[in-house]
């Protein structure tokens, strides 16, 4: 009997170690990692660079209080905003405390130009912002807040692409619009560039902010740094958490200038967020993703690997309805639920995660080689052989 809670339905594999795509199982299995812990892990298990800084790191300071000065901190902020829309950051530990962050900094903005009755935040329904209080009553999600009541104010949805009632429900009230720029959980589903640039048009229009959850779409998933510079467009406010610390916890609010002169000393904090370990690391991913070439090469091997899949999908048109996602965040949609097509793959050696809509979630850490994608490419084509249609 596990001492662990039951909020969890575990699959019965625990793994010794990893290497770039690959996890060695206890059961002396080698498993094709295409899950990397949710898009956690961007440049894959122990990497050289990553293991390096940290032990470099671990001899020196582990943390500090954010009542000094932290220099790694300072570096990744400046690495962050050299190239990004943002003029600074706040650090946390997770993704749901970089919304929660996000939500905040767009109200106290607000707050501190003497309007704080605009502190509404508009949200998609059934997306996903994590799972603290707020966040799951932002994620508009029945599911997720069930039992958690009493219902959280402050948050407005509709529905995926409806802009006709988007453009409705926005009141005197309203602070901000918070959408992820490609749905995660909610099925790989890619906000279209217009769509994008009409959510811009519309902020300006009604001198809203726009909050862009990057939480796992960013951090060169998307085969850009941010998956709204597609649309070439710029947000307000961006959370960002798990590629970021490449399996270390690390969590952020990327911002304007503009709001983050709200952000005065006592209004947000956090213990942990920032600490030289986790800045650390950091620093030492994002040196990694600015390579020359490596964001090039993550659009280049995603379009070999979506090529591909379409490929497989046209061979069985009555089993794969549809291939999702940009970059390396991919979905292959089925007509049905797609737990018994996850759990063939994992039997043949290749793990992938669930998402919404009958969705197969394939997350390749950003460094995966050809022949590692060919290698997933061949176990998908062995599972959908076994499906008669
Ligand atoms: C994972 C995720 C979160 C929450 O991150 P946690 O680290 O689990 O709190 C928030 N937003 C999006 C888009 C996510 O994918």
């Amino acid at each position: 009997m596990s001492s662990l809670a039951n909020n969890y339905k575990r699959r019965k594999l625990s793994f010794k170690k990893g290497n770039g795509s690959f996890l060695y199982a206890t059961n002396g299995k080698k498993y094709l990692d295409f899950i990397q812990g949710i898009a956690v892990n961007s440049l894959g298990h122990a990497n050289p660079h990553l293991v390096k800084a940290i032990n470099y790191q671990s001899k020196k300071v582990w943390h500090v209080s954010n009542a000094f000065i932290i220099p790694e901190g300072e570096k990744l902020a400046k690495k962050l905003t050299k190239k990004t829309f943002a003029d600074s950051v706040i650090f946390q530990n997770s993704g749901a405390e970089a919304t929660e962050a996000a939500i905040k900094v767009a109200r106290r903005y607000f707050y501190s130009i003497g309007k704080p009755k605009k502190n509404t935040i508009i949200c998609i329904k059934n997306s996903f912002h994590g799972r603290t209080i707020a966040a799951i009553h932002a994620s508009g999600s029945k599911k997720m807040t069930t039992g958690f009541g009493p219902k959280v104010d402050g948050f407005d949805h509709f529905e995926f692409g409806d802009h006709k009632k988007l453009k409705k429900i926005i009141t005197n009230n309203t602070a901000a619009i918070m959408v992820e720029t490609i749905m995660g959980e909610g099925g790989i589903k890619v906000i279209p560039d217009w769509c994008l640039k009409e959510l811009r048009k519309i902020c300006d229009k009604k001198k809203i902010l726009l909050i862009l959850d990057e939480v796992q779409c960013g951090i060169g998933r998307s085969g850009k740094f941010f998956a709204y510079e597609y649309a070439n467009i710029k947000p307000d406010i961006v959370p960002i958490a798990k590629g970021i610390g490449g399996g270390f916890p690390i969590g952020a609010v990327l911002m304007t200038k503009k709001v983050s002169k709200a952000m005065i000393p006592g209004t947000h904090g956090s213990t942990f967020g920032g600490n030289p370990l986790a800045m650390t690391v950091g620093n030492a991913v994002m040196d990694q993703i600015f390579k020359k070439g490596f964001l090039t090469n993550v659009r280049k091997i995603s379009n070999y690997f979506i090529k591909e899949l379409n490929n497989i999908k046209k061979k069985y048109p009555k089993l794969i309805k549809e291939i999702r996602g940009q970059g390396l965040l991919i979905g292959i949609q089925l007509f049905n639920d797609q737990n018994k097509f996850i759990q063939n793959l994992m039997d043949n050696k290749l793990l992938t995660i669930r998402a919404a809509e009958n969705v197969v979630r394939i997350l390749p850490p950003l460094n995966v080689k050809k022949s590692e994608i060919d290698l997933a490419l061949n176990i998908i084509k062995k599972v959908c052989k076994k499906y008669k249609v």
